[in-house]
């Protein structure tokens, strides 16, 4: 997994819901973490679509003057959800290519309330740090204790002898917005997890 050369500018990749959710506190939660990126000057790599909360994230990056980066199989370009205002929109063939790109150009990933397909990308890059293919942070917002329970069930995981106590501590988490930027210039700062070893092992909830 490379890292796009020796560029020096922080980009962040966000997984977050295709759907807008109940209610207009998901949409400000979203927007509040692209103009968080921005204002920090850290780049948006996401799914590129203007949907839901994607739609509401890469409009606040783009509003605050951020670069955004968006990757997009084919089909879901030609059924026209992608956003047509990024810096760059790449459209590739599959699923599985997205999100490899996806995680070359990230420097972190951040997962904000969604469906499967939020599941799905941020477990993905959690396995991967877990077997050690990167060693970037994971952050999980949860946002109005929106996963909660998801992270109730993956106690029961390490409880049950299926999820090792070390790899459960590879999802940090942020409550708020305002949350993500601190908690990702912590975690850029500390030493490298080395897989199998529990040195980032500290319980990151409150
Ligand atoms: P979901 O949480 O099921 O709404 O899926 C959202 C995540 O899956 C995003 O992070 C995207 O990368 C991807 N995705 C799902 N649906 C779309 C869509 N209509 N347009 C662009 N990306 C999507």
């Amino acid at each position: 997994m490379n890292n796009e050369g020796n560029r020096t500018k922080r980009r962040v990749c966000v997984f977050c819901a295709s759907a807008d959710g109940v209610g207009g506190e998901f949409r400000q939660a979203a927007a509040a973490v692209g103009r968080a990126l921005a204002g920090n000057g850290w780049g948006l790599v996401y799914g590129g679509g203007h949907v839901g909360l994607m739609g509401a994230l890469a409009d606040a990056v783009i509003a605050a003057g951020g670069e955004t980066i968006g990757v997009i199989p084919r089909a879901l370009e030609e059924r026209e959800v992608a956003h047509r205002h990024l810096t760059e929109l790449y459209v590739v063939e599959t699923m599985h290519e997205r999100k490899q790109k996806m995680a070359d150009y990230a420097d972190a990933f951040v997962a904000l309330p969604g469906g499967y397909g939020t599941l799905d990308e941020f477990f993905e890059v959690l396995t991967w740090s877990q077997l050690g293919i990167h060693a970037k942070p994971c952050v999980l917002v949860d946002f109005h204790g929106y996963f909660r329970q998801l992270l109730a069930f993956l106690d029961t995981a390490v409880k049950h002898g299926f999820l090792k106590q070390e790899n459960r501590h590879l999802i940090r988490l942020a409550n708020m917005p305002e949350e993500v930027v601190p908690l990702l210039e912590k975690l850029w700062a500390e030493p490298p997890r080395v897989p199998g070893r529990p040195d980032r092992g500290e319980s990151p909830e409150p």
